[in-house]
């Protein structure tokens, strides 16, 4: 019987590890269907880790030490895909891909969640190389320079407008007349002077060469007239897919409290609506979606768990 299970093995599931085994569990695994590091592994740069400043280092780089340092403390890794986690009695089954079940007295979740896709010509090939679904990662590197967004809920428009504090101008690209996002948040992004709204529009075009990308094509759906804006960082904002279906049970159901969104409820201290249940990272409720903030959140869970196991005895 495993004293913990962590699911996922991003910034969150190997802090977890890390503050689990140097606060003294002896049998803790990490269930990571790939190599551990998660979605900042994607990165060509960090540059908002306090204490990590190194423009010549990728964030594949940057979570290499990670992993050994965890391991060094006693963390296992099986690189294994996690189907279901399930509460039995007293204790949790993992079950992984192929059948094989695990029994955890605890259990970590961290699978993290993918921000959607638009779909536009260009977006694949330039993402991460001036095609960003992150405000607060990559927003800095327009300092004074105009950015355009693409979305029109909520997200798309507060990023709008945090980038019009440090953007000369933004431009958001949205496919409707009508936004999703709440009326306040709306009204204010209109009073913003440097944010500008073009509406029944979709992105046509994000074209650029070898150095990344060079500018976006603008096409109106209902004219088709098309502009082009050059020398333009872009910001895709249409949705996130939480990976949340290990929580499901055998009937489809969550078997902890979610909201309308999918992102496990969580308070504080990263206690599910499960006992002996956590989730951390970018899989929670108003999670910030920063390695600085899933690293942290890890390490509340773990130090939880520690703690419910002691109870237990
Ligand atoms: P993730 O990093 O998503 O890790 C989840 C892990 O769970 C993955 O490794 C996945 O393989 C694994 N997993 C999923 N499902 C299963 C399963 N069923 N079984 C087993 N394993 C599973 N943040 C910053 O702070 N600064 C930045 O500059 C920055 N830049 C970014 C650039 C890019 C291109 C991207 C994509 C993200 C960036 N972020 C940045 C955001 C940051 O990467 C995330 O906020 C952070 O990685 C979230 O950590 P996490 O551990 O919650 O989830
Ligand atoms: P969302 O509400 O689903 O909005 C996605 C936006 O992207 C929509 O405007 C949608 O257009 C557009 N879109 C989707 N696919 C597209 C595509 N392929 N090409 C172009 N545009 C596309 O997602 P979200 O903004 O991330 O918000 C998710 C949930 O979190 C929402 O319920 C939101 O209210 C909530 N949220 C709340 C807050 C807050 O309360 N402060 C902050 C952020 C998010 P259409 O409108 O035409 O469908």
């Amino acid at each position: 019987m495993l004293d913990c299970a962590i699911v996922g093995g991003g910034p969150a599931g190997l802090t977890a590890g890390l503050y689990a085994t140097r606060g003294g569990l002896k049998n803790v695994t990490m269930f990571e269907m790939g190599m551990p590091g998660g979605q900042i592994t994607q990165s060509s740069e960090i540059e908002n880790y306090p204490g990590f400043f190194d423009h010549t280092k990728t964030g594949m780089d940057f979570m290499d030490t990670w992993q050994e340092q965890c391991f060094h403390f006693g963390l296992k890794h099986e690189m294994k895909k996690v189907e279901r986690v399930a509460k039995t009695g007293e204790h949790f089954t993992i079950t992984l891909e192929g059948g094989e079940q695990v029994e955890a007295k605890t259990a970590i979740v961290c699978t993290g969640s993918v921000p959607k896709r638009a779909g536009f010509k260009g977006e694949d090939e330039f993402f991460g190389k001036g095609v960003s679904t992150c405000a607060t990662c990559d927003g800095f590197f327009y300092k004074d320079k105009p950015v355009t967004v693409v979305g029109g809920g909520d997200t798309a428009l507060e990023e709008a407008f945090y980038l019009s504090n440090i953007c000369s101008d933004v431009y958001v690209v949205h496919r409707r007349d009508e936004f999703r996002a709440t009326p306040q948040t709306l009204d204010r992004v209109m009073r913003k002077e440097n944010i500008h709204l073009i509406t029944d529009s979709v992105i046509e075009e994000a074209f650029g060469d070898t150095m990344g990308l060079a500018g976006v094509k603008i096409r109106n759906v209902k004219t088709n007239e098309i502009i082009q804006m050059d020398n333009t960082g872009l910001f895709v904002f249409v949705g996130h897919d939480v990976n949340n279906s290990v929580l499901r049970d055998e009937n489809d159901k969550f078997i902890c409290e979610m909201n309308d969104w999918g992102q496990v409820i969580v308070d504080l201290s990263m206690k599910t609506s499960i006992p002996g249940l956590y989730t951390a990272g970018d899989m929670r409720i108003e999670a910030p979606k920063q390695v600085v903030s899933a690293a942290g959140d890890g390490s509340v869970a773990a130090l939880q768990v520690i703690s419910y196991i002691q109870e237990q005895q």
